[in-house]
């Protein structure tokens, strides 16, 4: 009578999206303020003033049916243009607006880049730990996800990993820097040398590799920390990106799949980006904020806070005897739990209302995720919990 398929993963959401239904009922019985809710990657800082200021502009300005209306399939011209020259200004590249499809945020990237890209038999390599909706957007596709764990110390991709794991059905690997869920930011010597590798193995498979660079948090990133501009180092990659994180608008859906001139089969590619925006539903990503974004290119919600609150939640968990990567971008740290059951210290935690995401879902087993997209009062008060945590263990 119906999919079965789609009906298992409708039953069974994301484990985020569990605790942060847990977390609302939680907060209906003791209180909001007793709930130290750490679980979905949901900015809590406001968008910049420009984007608000922006809407009225544009709704004072544009004709109604324009504003509202639908934009060609691939996105308005207007927005594809100025976003090419963004980012040719501040990346040094070529683009053109015809490398541009507008989506509705990265998961629409995702999804719509991997349907154009799947052939019979294809896998995707997902570096763990991983956004867990890869394994969803990737076999939605009919692609096989094949996990390759990053470096147990650093967390950093497990290049030698990689190259074994890389064979003659790999169509593409999700590259995620800053990377949800462990906060790591890829520096140009570690993007080289994955870089190498794909060179390397598709010389070996005489056949390209595509590396989908999966970009939500590429504005956030702390202290001196920069991430590299992929298209420069691997010609065969393709761009995800999404206004979500770096404006704070992750409910208004609006980003974009960018196919450079340089990729093999670009023109081909970009008509199968096309072919699966409509094959999924997706052409003519919200036409509003498409204008809206087109106006606020290089302008960011106010990162300051995240900084801060990093660097107090590191500060209380090492005092406490806990460890982590300390992460140079996203806002998440990922915490490594002190029994090996990450999902029995989350159950543990959530008695003194701390509410953490185990990592088992990262394909990453043995962590936790601590969003810290929170109010720094949050993080205040939630100390004392986290102190009770530690006392059970160290
Ligand atoms: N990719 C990663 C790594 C994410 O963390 C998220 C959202 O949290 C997405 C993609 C989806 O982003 P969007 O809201 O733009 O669809």
């Amino acid at each position: 009578m119906i999919s079965k398929e789609m009906y298992e993963l409708g039953a069974h959401s994301s484990v985020i999206r569990e605790i942060f239904e847990y977390a609302k009922k939680r907060a209906a019985v003791v209180g909001r303020e007793n709930i130290f809710d750490f679980s979905l990657g949901n900015p809590n800082i406001p968008a910049p003033p420009v984007v608000d200021e922006t809407i009225k502009k544009l709704i004072d300005t544009m004709p109604s049916c324009t504003l509202h209306g639908y934009t060609s399939a691939v996105g308005d011209d207007s927005v594809r243009e100025a976003i090419a020259a963004f980012l040719n200004e501040t990346h040094k590249t070529s683009f053109r607006k015809e490398n541009f499809y507008m989506t509705a945020g990265a998961a629409a990237s995702l999804t719509i880049t991997l349907h154009a890209l799947a052939e019979k038999d294809d896998e995707v390599i997902l570096i763990a730990p991983f956004f867990p909706e890869y394994r969803v957007f990737s076999e939605g596709a009919g692609m096989k996800a094949r996990v390759v764990l990053s470096d147990e110390k650093t967390l950093l991709p497990d290049c030698d990993a990689i190259e074994k794991a890389i064979n003659e059905h790999t169509k593409a690997i999700i590259v995620n820097s800053p990377n949800n869920p462990s906060g790591v930011v890829l520096g140009e010597e570690e993007v080289k040398k994955l870089c190498a590798v794909l060179e390397k193995k598709q010389k070996e498979f005489g056949k390209p590799i595509f590396l989908i660079s999966d970009e939500p948090y590429r504005e956030l990133v702390y202290g001196s920390a920069t991430v590299p501009y992929i298209t420069k180092y691997y010609k065969n990659t393709i761009v995800c990106y999404s206004f979500s994180k770096c404006l704070s608008l992750p409910g208004d859906r609006i980003g974009y799949i960018l196919v450079p001139d340089e990729v093999e089969g670009s023109r081909e590619i970009f008509t199968a980006v096309c072919g699966a925006g409509r094959r999924l539903g997706y052409v003519c990503a919200p036409s509003m904020y498409q204008f809206v974004v087109r106006e606020c290119l290089g302008k960011t919600a106010d990162l300051s806070a995240y900084e801060k609150n990093r660097d107090l939640l590191v500060s209380t968990v090492e005092r406490l005897g806990f460890s982590c990567a300390k992460p140079d971008g996203a806002f998440y740290l990922f915490m490594k739990s002190p029994e090996e059951d990450a999902g029995a210290f989350c159950e543990r935690a959530k008695k003194y209302e701390l509410l953490f995401v185990p990592s088992d879902s990262f394909g990453f087993p043995g962590y936790v995720r601590i969003a810290y997209c929170v109010s720094a009062e949050m993080i205040e008060r939630s100390i004392p919990a986290f102190e009770k945590l530690a006392k059970e263990y160290f």
